[in-house]
């Protein structure tokens, strides 16, 4: 059957779904391909000049495809290994259009790429995907608390386009201890980013591992705090793919050129169906306690979280575009240590003070070997692995290894790095239980199995 992108009944995408692809995770139901090669990269490097290997998947348009989920699979791909200087693309596709580099996106990328759609105006970017006439996938984060219109839209938005969105939902026994302890609206106390975390970040970060590659509606003109200097493509760096480690994901930005009006325009033109919410004088549209109409004249993003500092103004899906310094600042007039929501909770980690951590690095014999990550809850780096290393330590649970976190940012830095290796964050080490001296994880690769072999090794 050949393929086009706006033939297919959703219908006949239904009822081409086998009960084993419902049992299935949408986002994690790709076709695993080979694994490309990713080197490795300083941590500390903010200024991405990676060279990724990405799936380079050069689609043949006149194969036939098996329609997929929303989604459309696209089809058998030759794999080709292929090093992309992705800040050099991002210059040489600067001024291409939008249609050009969603073009390139998905024919870079094949299955192993999806389109972020909030249920806003981004569905331009579904409108782009299905111009180009290649196969594409949509997710979508269901937060549990978006207005009842998005939800609306999410299945006005399968049934225009023949497509299935890949919800991405929360960890319910996150939610549920975050709703138990702190209360329903408890971002509006003490910040959104704990909520957004567990509602947006985490379920966010399982698609990424899905996939090698995300196509977002971030624009320049969004957000002047945070938003001025994306390219239109860019190593991701915040977020890990599937090859895992810093660089594996490259993620494309195809209207951050594009302001918002001519979006509006090309909808318009387009005849594209829109959230109901936007005749209600929304522009930015997220969950439904966070965000408000504006006035004419008010910047779109004033209606996010307006009882927050404009400046950040990140619900964390996009950290990477706040510079970590301004981050400090945000957190406490450029003091690092100044206090910012922790990190890696779970009752399967033991938190050090630093009497405990000088007391296990000065022990002989342990009576059971430790595994101990240093870090800084502010530390972006750190903030990607919280979830390898939080269901590391649900893995280790009982084995008869320990494992451990020792915040050593602030005045615990010096220390940190006279006595326990640290260089970055996040350090990663070894205590094993006959050995006095602690062994460092020296990979950038940290998701869940290779950390998993550096501990069998050692244990
Ligand atoms: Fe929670 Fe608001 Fe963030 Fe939604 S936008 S995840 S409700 S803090």
């Amino acid at each position: 059957m050949a393929y086009s992108a706006s033939s297919p009944s959703s219908s006949f995408l239904r009822s081409s779904i086998t009960s084993h692809d419902l049992k299935a995770p949408w986002i994690r139901s790709v076709r695993l391909l080979d694994k490309c090669l990713v080197p490795s990269v300083p941590r500390d490097s903010y200024r991405m000049t990676f060279l990724v290997k990405p799936v380079c998947a050069e689609l043949k348009r006149s194969d036939s495809v098996v329609p997929f989920a929303a989604t459309m699979v696209a089809p058998e791909v030759e794999d080709r290994i292929e090093t992309e200087d992705y800040e050099k693309l991002a210059k040489e596709m600067g001024h291409a259009s939008p249609l050009e580099i969603m073009d390139k996106a998905l024919e870079k990328f094949g299955n192993d790429i999806a389109i972020a759609f909030s249920g806003a105006e981004d569905v331009a970017l579904i409108e782009y995907a299905k111009l180009t006439g290649r196969p594409f996938r949509v997710f979508s984060l269901d937060t549990g608390r978006l207005n009842p219109e998005t939800y609306q839209f999410f299945d006005t938005v399968e049934k225009h386009y023949g497509i299935h969105i890949e919800y991405m939902f929360p960890d319910g026994v996150e939610v549920q201890a975050l709703v138990r302890s702190k209360g329903l609206f408890s971002f509006y106390e003490d910040g959104h980013q704990e909520c957004c975390r567990v509602r947006k970040v985490r379920p966010l970060r399982r698609a990424l591992k899905g996939l090698r590659a995300w196509i977002t509606g971030q624009r320049k003109d969004q957000s002047p705090g945070t938003r001025a200097e994306i390219p239109v493509v860019q190593v991701d760096p915040s977020f890990e793919g599937m090859d895992g480690g810093v660089g594996s994901l490259v993620k494309w930005n195809p209207v951050a050129n594009v302001e918002g009006r001519d979006i509006w325009n090309f909808l318009q033109a387009m005849n594209v169906p829109v959230n109901s919410l936007h005749l209600q004088g929304y522009i930015s549209i997220g969950c439904e306690p966070c965000t408000r109409p504006v006035l004419p004249g008010q910047h779109e993003r004033e209606g996010r979280w307006w009882w927050e500092d404009a400046k950040a103004k990140e619900c964390g899906l996009h950290k990477g575009n706040t510079r970590q310094e301004e981050v400090a600042q945000l957190n406490g007039n450029g003091n690092e240590s100044a206090m910012v929501t922790d990190i890696f909770n779970s009752q399967n980690l033991v938190t050090l003070s630093r009497a405990g951590i000088e007391n296990l690095a000065g022990l002989k014999n342990r009576r059971e070997p430790w595994l101990v990550v240093l870090y800084a809850p502010w530390c972006r780096f750190c903030q990607a692995m919280e979830g390898s290393y939080v269901e590391l330590a649900e893995k280790l649970a009982g084995s008869g290894v320990k494992v451990g976190k020792f915040r050593a940012d602030g005045e615990q830095k010096a220390y940190a790095q006279q006595e326990l290796q640290l260089g970055s964050f996040p350090t990663i080490l070894f205590f094993p239980k006959h050995s006095s001296s602690a062994v460092k994880y020296s990979s950038e690769k940290r998701d869940v199995d290779s950390v998993m072999a550096f501990v069998n090794a050692l244990r």
